[in-house]
């Protein structure tokens, strides 16, 4: 049997020195808002590139509070619309909606099903204050477009990284822009070749990328200055300046060679990896910034289920915005601002110890885990071939239609919290899975358009989130995987034969 996701298998990865991190706080006598707490949104806002971090109870209350934070400071007020994907987990129109502001759900493309850039401006209007990026299954929806509206119309950019702890952002593009400050963008290096190194489905050469554009943009751009663009591994400019390659892949492989030598003096179970050009610890997977860094502030859950996982719920907001990271944590802590003084309504969500422990463990294995995602989806795109089953997000040079939009998913900008197929023989397709003991999930079989909680909408029209949800199935990909099971995976996919 291949279970979708074993919970028991992931935590069994690292059962010791999890149990070792609860067993402290548990002796410690002191279980909110203490030590562990403060450590683990230290240690995160370094992963994800932002100066703050705050801790709260859920993926749900994140994105609760940033909407809640920007009322009380008269950013947004009941009525303004925010602009938000229509094909997305409930909870992130939820979070709007909770707040007394209007989503306005925009499509999809069907080939990253991320949200269509090219509908956004005509869902604009004098009321819009933010758009709501989902970086939806573990992909990053962030395009140069969606930012260049947010500046044009002085929008919030807000995302939502529930699914996407530790994916990065290849496709960054720095011009005179006020999101883009270029030291908070520039990065350590990456170092995501030992892995591969042990396993026998990653080929270093399918692991490479193709040469995208985001060296162009950075030839282009003041990135391009090496004062500007100088990171731990120091010479990265270099590369891309003098590099007849001048290539994401090569550019990436150059910064791991590099790279090898300053690993060797870092004692691995301690590194945090983390998305920080100060540090001067070994990064994995992060030659870019990470989404969760991209806009004005970000949501993040640990729902068990997520690529980092608490043993619980557990959510978190990362921000530059020092006022915004203040009022958040007001908020989330009955709008306190000190013991017993009370400016603000607020409530009550706040990131226990116990969780903030076990999360500190399981954030230095992220990129680790996150990299085995990537090895089974790329052997899933290499070796998954059937008439009637759609992989959506293949590498772009492979994708011509029209109808599927730009495809700019690549394998820097994909952790593969899910990995999507789509076929529009999706419960045939999922019995047979069943039958030959595999275990899949669908995301998710209703819009929340068609929700009976917003039954307001149940008559709105958008064809290609409701194509999506006939037609998803999410095929086990995870880091408990073998490679013996990811290869049958593959061959019970290839042999389905559909009754028609
Ligand atoms: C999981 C998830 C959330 C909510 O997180 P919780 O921690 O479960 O509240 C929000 N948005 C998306 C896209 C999610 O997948």
């Amino acid at each position: 049997m291949i279970d979708y996701l074993s919970l028991q298998k992931v935590t069994a990865m690292h059962h010791d020195e999890i149990m070792d991190a609860v067993a402290r706080v548990v002796d410690s006598g002191w279980y909110l808002q203490g030590e562990a707490n403060e450590r683990f949104e230290t240690d995160y806002a370094r992963y994800i590139g932002t100066t703050h971090c705050v801790g709260c109870a859920n993926g749900l209350d994140a994105l609760m509070l940033i909407f809640r934070a920007y009322k009380e400071m008269g950013v947004m007020a009941d009525g303004d619309e925010v602009i938000v994907p229509a094909n997305t987990y409930i909870a992130s129109i939820l979070s709007i909606t909770d707040n007394g502001l209007k989503p306005v759900l925009v499509e999809p493309w069907v080939s990253t099903l991320e949200i269509n850039e090219t509908l956004i401006e005509e869902a604009i209007t004098d009321r819009t204050r933010a758009i709501l990026l989902v970086h939806l299954y573990g992909r990053n929806a962030w395009t140069p477009g969606i930012q260049d509206l947010c500046e044009r119309w002085h929008l919030k950019l807000i995302e939502d990284n529930a699914q996407a702890q530790g994916c990065g952002n290849s496709k960054f593009k720095i011009q005179n822009s006020k999101l883009a400050d270029a030291d908070e963008f520039s990065t350590s290096c990456g170092d995501s070749t030992d892995i591969m190194r042990h396993s026998k489905l990653a080929d270093a050469d399918e692991f490479s990328t193709p040469c995208g554009d985001s060296t162009d943009i950075m030839r282009h751009s003041k990135l391009a200055d090496a004062d500007e663009f100088s990171t731990p591994c120091g010479d990265s400019t270099d590369i891309i300046r003098h590099s007849k390659l001048a290539g994401a892949g090569e550019y990436a492989m150059e910064n791991i060679q590099d790279d090898a030598t300053s690993h060797a003096t870092q004692p691995a179970a301690e590194s945090i990896p983390q998305c920080n050009h100060n540090s001067q610890l070994s990064i994995l997977n992060c030659q870019f910034p990470r989404t969760g860094s991209l806009g004005h502030a970000a949501a993040h859950s640990f729902y068990p289920g997520k690529n980092l996982g608490a043993m619980g719920d557990a959510g978190a907001v990362t921000t530059n915005d020092a006022e915004l990271a203040r009022m958040v944590r007001a908020m989330g802590n009955y709008g306190s601002t000190e013991k017993y003084v009370f400016p603000y309504l607020g409530r009550n969500s706040r990131l226990d110890e116990i969780q903030a422990a076990v999360l500190s463990v399981k954030l230095k294995y992220l990129d680790e885990d996150n990299l085995r995602r990537k090895q089974i989806a790329n052997y899933y795109y290499a070796n998954i071939n059937h008439p009637d089953i759609y992989l959506p997000g293949k590498m772009e040079w492979e994708i011509a239609s029209p109808m599927a939009g730009r495809a700019d998913c690549r394998d820097e900008d994909c952790i593969y919290h899910i990995f999507p197929v789509l076929s529009s023989h999706r419960n045939q397709l999922q019995q047979h899975l069943r039958e030959h003991g595999i275990g899949t999930m669908i995301h998710y079989p209703i819009p929340p358009h068609k929700q009976h909680c917003y039954a307001g909408w149940n008559a709105l029209s958008l064809p290609i989130t409701e194509h999506i949800h006939q037609c998803e199935l999410s095929i086990p990909c995870n880091q408990t995987m073998t490679d013996g099971e990811v290869e049958e995976v593959v061959r019970q996919v290839n042999a389905f034969r559909p009754k028609r």
